[in-house]
C-alpha cells in the first residue's frame, strides 16, 4: 500500500468506527466514539489549519507503542479527509484531488534498551504506514543522552524546518494530567510546538479502537506488557498473572474484554502475522493475559520497574 492508500484504510477504518451503533454495544464503544471526533476536530480545525502537514512542518514521535499507534491510524485518516475528502467538495476538487504525500516524517528516540521485538515492530509499522522514521543513535558518543537532547539533534539536523510534532502522550501518564492539547515545549526542551490530541483517551478507549482496527500490534501487548519501556525496566502487568490473580482467571473464563472489537475487527488485515511465536512470547502467554484485559489506568505501569 501506498500512503495514499493506507491513508484512505485509515480514513475508513475510522469512520466504520464512527459508524457502530454506540446505543446498542458497549458503552466504552460510545465513550471512543466521542474520544475519535475530538482528536479528528484537533487534527482539522486547529492544527491542520496552523500548521502543514507538507514540507516537514508536523513531525510524529513514534516508539511502536499502543498509544502513538492509536494515535498514527487517525492522524493518517485526518490527513485523507483533509486532502481528498474536503478538498474534493471544494471547486478545486479535481487539482487537489491528488494526496500530496508520499512519506511522514517521523522520530524514534532509541536511548534505552528496546526489546528488540518492539525493535522490529517499530520498523515493521514504519513500513507499512510509510513512515520516514529518524532514528536518534543509540550510543550517544557525543553529547548528553536524553530526550531533550536528542530532539535538540533531530531539529539541528534532518529535522529541521519541525515547528510541531505530535504525541501519544494521555492524561493518565505521569505528569499528564496538566497537559493541553497544543502547548509549546518547557524551557529545559528545545523550542517547538507539542501536538497532543490524544490526552483525553483512557485506556479503554485506545484497545477498544485499536483491537477493532486489526492493524498488526506489537507482540508484547499479547503476552501481559500493557506499557512498555525499557528492557530493564519493564516486566509483564502483575495484574495480569493468570495464576495469581482469580478476578483476572474470572474474567477470562467469562467473557473476554474486547472480543466483540476483535470479533468485528474492521479488516482481518493480510498482514496480521502470527510470526514471532518464539519460545519466550510462548510461555509469557501461558503466564498472562493478554494486555488489553487490564483496563485500569491506575495499574497501566504496574510492570514498569522504572520511569523510562
Ligand atoms: P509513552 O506512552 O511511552 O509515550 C507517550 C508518547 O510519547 C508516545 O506515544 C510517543 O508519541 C512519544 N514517545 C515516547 N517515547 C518516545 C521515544 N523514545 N521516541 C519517540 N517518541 C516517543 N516532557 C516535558 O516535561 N516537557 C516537554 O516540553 C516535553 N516535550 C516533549 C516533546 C516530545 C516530542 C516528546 C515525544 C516528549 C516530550 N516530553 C516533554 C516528554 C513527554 O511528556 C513524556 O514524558 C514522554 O513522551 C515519555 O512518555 P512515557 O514513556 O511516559 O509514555
Ligand atoms: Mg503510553
Ligand atoms: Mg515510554
Amino acid at each position: 500500500m501506498t500512503l495514499a492508500e493506507i491513508s484512505r484504510h485509515c480514513y475508513e477504518l475510522a469512520q466504520s468506527y464512527l459508524d457502530l451503533d454506540g446505543s446498542t454495544l458497549d458503552g466504552v464503544i460510545n465513550e471512543t466514539q466521542n474520544a475519535i471526533r475530538l482528536t479528528r476536530d484537533y487534527f482539522l480545525e486547529d492544527i491542520f489549519t496552523r500548521w502543514s502537514p507538507l514540507d516537514g512542518e508536523i513531525s510524529f514521535s513514534y516508539n511502536g507503542g499502543k498509544d502513538c499507534q492509536v494515535l498514527l491510524l487517525l492522524y493518517l485518516g485526518c490527513l485523507w479527509e483533509f486532502f481528498v475528502v474536503q478538498a474534493g467538495k471544494s471547486q478545486y476538487a479535481l487539482q487537489f484531488q491528488l494526496f500530496p504525500m508520499h512519506s511522514l516524517p517521523s522520530v524514534f528516540i532509541n536511548l534505552d534498551e528496546t526489546f528488540p521485538i518492539l525493535y522490529r515492530f517499530i520498523n515493521e509499522s514504519a513500513a507499512r504506514y510509510h513512515l520516514e522514521l529518524y532514528e536518534s543513535c543509540p550510543q550517544c558518543n557525543d553529547g548528553p543522552c536524553d530526550m531533550p537532547s536528542q530532539f535538540r539533534r533531530f531539529l539541528d539536523g534532518p529535522g529541521e524546518g519541525t515547528r510541531a510534532i505530535v504525541i501519544g502522550v494521555r492524561y493518565t501518564d505521569p505528569f499528564g494530567d496538566q497537559l493541553e492539547p497544543i502547548q509549546r515545549t518547557d524551557s529545559n526542551w528545545p523550542d517547538f510546538v507539542r501536538l497532543q490530541p490524544l490526552l483525553h483517551w483512557r485506556l479503554s478507549n485506545v484497545w477498544s479502537f485499536l483491537l477493532y482496527s486489526g492493524e498488526p500490534i506489537s507482540e508484547l501487548y499479547k503476552v501481559g506488557f500493557t506499557s512498555i519501556g525499557s528492557i530493564e525496566g519493564t516486566t509483564p502487568n502483575p495484574h495480569l498473572l493468570r495464576t495469581k490473580h482469580s478476578g483476572a482467571r474470572e474474567k477470562e473464563e467469562g467473557r473476554s474484554p474486547f472480543q466483540w472489537e476483535i470479533d468485528h475487527r474492521y479488516i482481518a488485515s493480510a498482514t496480521a502475522r502470527e510470526e514471532h511465536s518464539e519460545e519466550w512470547l510462548q510461555s509469557l502467554a501461558e503466564q498472562y493475559l493478554p494486555g488489553w484485559y487490564l483496563t485500569d489506568d491506575s495499574l497501566e505501569r504496574a510492570g514498569r520497574l522504572k520511569k523510562g
